[in-house]
């Protein structure tokens, strides 16, 4: 159920519907918009009854929602959602720009990374400390060294940082350090994980799941934003296919389609997405012109000798002329790239 509250509707009448729900026994969502305020109700197990709720002061309508998400949806929220990330945000104009190595590998080779993707525009770096490898011998992160890592690279360029809770044993030390808490691929079923980060007041970056449907990675949002915490960007990284000749298919119609279907700001990640560095800078520029807010690309000063993913993550000085680019693109699908350093 979604309460449409009036225009005009004061505090004490929001607050008096989130009072009326909880008397109930749920959870209200306040949602607030440029228009009106919503509220979302979550934690019914039946249909409620409109009535019930449109009659309150304040209230102008009161709409079941039939769709299986409800404040991920845009019933409950018209315009798009801009997440604010210490001051950069992701979901308005401006495209975000997120790069840096697959792992955390060193001291030299995170902050040498650090300082050219920053020069060349980004103002997110990623870089996982806990990596979810798909063999158990392969390299499985500096896990908390890697955090200090991150913290320091932070600290001397002020790149915010994004960076994968792996699972809910570590989500608090990540927590710390992350600025944008990445939930990968392979944990995007993990219930457990999303209730723990929705428990959180901090944006998480929820990819989607390898044979993940998008009404399932729209579902796994829900429960981020259901406790609470309603700072959620998705990220489409390519799904599994029949086609082995690349890593993953990246689906570019994820993109048009979770624009119609929700308010949450959608990203792409074209290095997983094709798996090859020679693929990525044009999907990277597809992802653009197909509506995504940001692209995550990885980034390794020496591809050859990387830990994780180095076959597809790009040179310094191909990222450079990647986001030079996306700057000429941007316009063109009325988005934006401003490159100037801080
Ligand atoms: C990553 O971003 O390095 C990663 C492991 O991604 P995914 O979860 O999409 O495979
Ligand atoms: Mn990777």
């Amino acid at each position: 159920m979604l309460i449409v509250m009036k225009k005009d509707a004061t505090r004490d009448d929001v607050n008096r519907v989130r009072d009326h729900v909880i008397a109930l026994g749920y959870q209200p969502h306040e949602i607030p918009g440029s228009q009106r305020v919503c509220i979302g109700i979550t934690g019914n197990n039946g249909k409620l009854n409109p009535e019930a709720f449109a009659l309150l002061h304040g209230v102008d309508d009161a709409i079941p929602v039939s769709k299986p998400y409800k404040l991920v949806g845009r019933d409950a929220k018209p315009e798009n959602s801009e997440i604010n990330v210490e001051g950069e945000v992701i979901g308005g104009r401006e495209i975000a720009i997120i790069a840096g190595p697959c792992s955390v590998e060193s001291w030299e080779q995170l902050i040498s990374t650090a300082e050219v993707v920053k020069d060349a525009g980004a103002k997110f770096l990623r870089g996982g400390a806990f990596k979810p490898r798909t063999s158990p011998y392969a390299f499985q992160g500096m896990k908390e060294e890697g955090l200090v890592l991150l913290r320091e690279a932070k600290a001397r360029t002020g790149l915010k940082i994004v960076t994968e809770a792996k699972d809910v044993l570590t989500l608090s030390s990540v927590s710390e350090v992350a600025d944008v808490i990445q939930i990968g691929a392979r944990n995007m079923h993990n219930f457990g994980l999303l209730e723990a980060v929705g428990e959180l007041r901090k944006p998480v970056l929820l990819k989607r799941g390898i044979s993940a449907t998008i009404e399932e990675l729209l579902m796994a949002a829900e429960y981020i934003l259901a406790r609470g915490n309603y700072d959620v960007i998705l990220c489409e990284r390519g799904i599994r296919t029949f086609e082995p000749y690349t890593r993953n298919t990246l689906d570019l119609n994820a993109i048009p389609v979770v624009k119609k279907l929700s308010h949450l700001p959608i990203i792409v990640d074209p290095s997983h997405g094709i798996g090859m560095w020679d693929g990525v800078a044009s999907m990277a520029l597809a992802g653009v012109a197909a509506g995504a807010d940001g692209v995550m690309i990885e980034v390794h000063p020496e591809p050859a000798s990387a830990l994780s993913d180095g076959f597809q993550s790009l040179k310094p000085e191909r990222f450079r002329d990647l986001v030079e680019k996306i700057k000429q693109l941007a316009p063109i699908v009325d988005r934006a790239l401003s490159l100037e350093v801080a």
